[in-house]
């Protein structure tokens, strides 16, 4: 069977596999506003998503892009089945457009690589495993780099590789081990991580229903199978019982799972459409109309009917127009730059020379841009002043200050043992946030 004729689904797998690939290796050079496209830094707990940063300080944003994340996962898997799986999963993505590509031009085809394993250990077997061998250890290597980036951003990573490795050997370590996990992965076990490892392919039984488009036998076109034989019509076939599967076992040969697709849905398939192309390859053959294996719902192949916008499926759309709404909220009222202040530990109010009262505040700015800011304290309603101990207020960009300030009364005005305080606080010109505290004087507790 010659199945790249009816490969239409492969190449546009391959040409969509291509672009990941370049957006994948290019992603963390790619700056937004000075930020990276993407960033999960999680032991510093500073995240970047489109070039937005998140610090520590905007947990409750970043737990909700999560949650929205999570069900629009749950949703896209409810509707299109293991889709991502298939085209867009990086591991599959690796695996048959890099991974198998090398193996393919190193020890051949199907057929000649099952040979070569066959082989006794000879001179031209040891070549071709340790030239495979190496340049898979190498390209996991690459990808372990590559992947460290979105943790730590593209410049520190360059920072770290121009650096004298023994600087770094913790690192260097744990660069190893996720090489050779990787490698583990793309040398040995490949789909098989798909099917024990991958927590995604786990839930797929409980997001999938009956109405989720996945890669299906029609059996109701295709049975009873049976093999055709020599010189008959299949036009004959229906008199005689038999359905359109000629039952040649082409979608099995060419499944990278090894199941048989007609024994309906299984955990193990990962959508990649293999078997689509390969027995759309034998229709053709046989001048029969494509799609016995094809996209589609279980209902749809049982009942003729195409997709149906089910109640759960109106479910997770009403939770993400609502988290949908709350991250609007939360991003339009997000701070770039923010102030914090909290009274200096186990102090109470000072007695100043000039008639005024003053409590030690300790002031945390935090800087989420990449320019350094300064920002003024101005206290709007007391009739008082804030004294800020040292030098002004400024913060390098993506960096904390830390710094502390008197914040005077005068000692006449203050009537009772807590005074609530409002501290705006001022860039240039702008009004950017109100700091709510309490001013402790005679009689106040701490
Ligand atoms: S049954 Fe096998 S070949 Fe077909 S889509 Fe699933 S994993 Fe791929
Ligand atoms: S490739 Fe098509 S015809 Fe051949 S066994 Fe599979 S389903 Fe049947």
């Amino acid at each position: 069977l010659d199945l790249s004729q009816k490969a239409a689904l492969r190449e546009a797998r391959s040409i969509f596999a291509w672009v990941l690939l370049v957006v994948m290796f290019v992603g963390p050079f790619i700056r937004i506003n000075g930020n990276p496209l993407l960033m999960f830094n999680i032991p510093a707990r500073k995240f970047a998503i489109f070039g937005q940063m998140f610090w520590p300080q905007d947990l409750n944003i970043f737990a909700v892009i999560m949650v929205i994340a999570f069900i629009m996962i749950t949703l896209f898997t409810a509707v299109f089945g293991r889709l991502w799986c298939g085209w867009a999963c990086p591991q599959t993505v690796l695996m048959e457009m890099v991974f198998r590509k090398i193996e393919y031009w190193i020890e051949g085809d199907g057929p000649k690589q099952r040979a070569l394993a066959r082989m006794p250990w000879n001179a031209e077997k040891i070549r071709k495993k340790t030239v495979k061998l190496t340049i898979f250890f190498a390209l996991s290597f690459i990808i372990s780099n590559w992947l460290l980036m979105y943790v730590i951003g593209s410049d520190t990573w360059i920072r770290i590789v121009t650096d004298n490795p023994l600087n770094h050997l913790k690192g260097l370590t744990a660069m190893i081990i996720f090489t050779l996990i990787f490698f583990a992965i793309f040398a040995r076990f490949r789909e098989q991580a798909c099917t024990f490892i991958c927590p995604y392919g786990r839930f797929q039984s409980v997001m999938i229903d009956e109405n989720s488009l996945v890669v299906a036998y029609d059996h109701v076109r295709g049975e009873n199978r049976g093999k055709k034989a020599h010189g008959s019509q299949m036009s004959e076939r229906r008199t005689v019982g038999l359905g359109d599967c000629v039952d040649c076992n082409a979608c099995v040969a060419v499944c990278p799972t090894g199941i048989d697709i007609r024994n309906g849905i299984q955990m193990e398939c990962v959508n990649c459409t293999h078997c689509i192309d390969a027995c759309n390859a034998v229709m053709d053959k046989l001048s029969l109309p494509s799609g016995l294996v094809r996209y589609a719902s279980l209902n749809a192949l049982k009942e003729k009917r195409s997709f149906r916008f089910t109640s759960r499926l109106a479910g997770y759309c009403a939770i993400l127009t609502i988290l949908g709404g709350l991250l609007v909220y939360l991003l339009g009222t997000h701070q770039n730059v923010e102030v914090s202040m909290l009274r200096a530990q186990g102090s109470i109010y000072q007695q100043q020379p000039d008639g005024f009262l003053s409590n030690l505040f300790t002031i945390k700015l935090l800087n989420k841009t990449n320019a350094p800011v300064e920002v003024r304290l101005v206290l709007e309603e007391q009739s008082g002043e804030i004294q800020v101990i040292g030098t002004q207020l400024v913060a390098e960009g993506q960096s904390i200050t830390k710094a502390a300030a008197f914040v005077k009364l005068p000692a006449d005005a203050i009537r009772g043992g807590k005074i609530p305080l409002h501290i705006s606080v001022y860039q240039e010109d702008r009004k950017i946030q109100t700091v709510k505290t309490q001013f402790i004087g005679p009689g106040g507790s701490l």
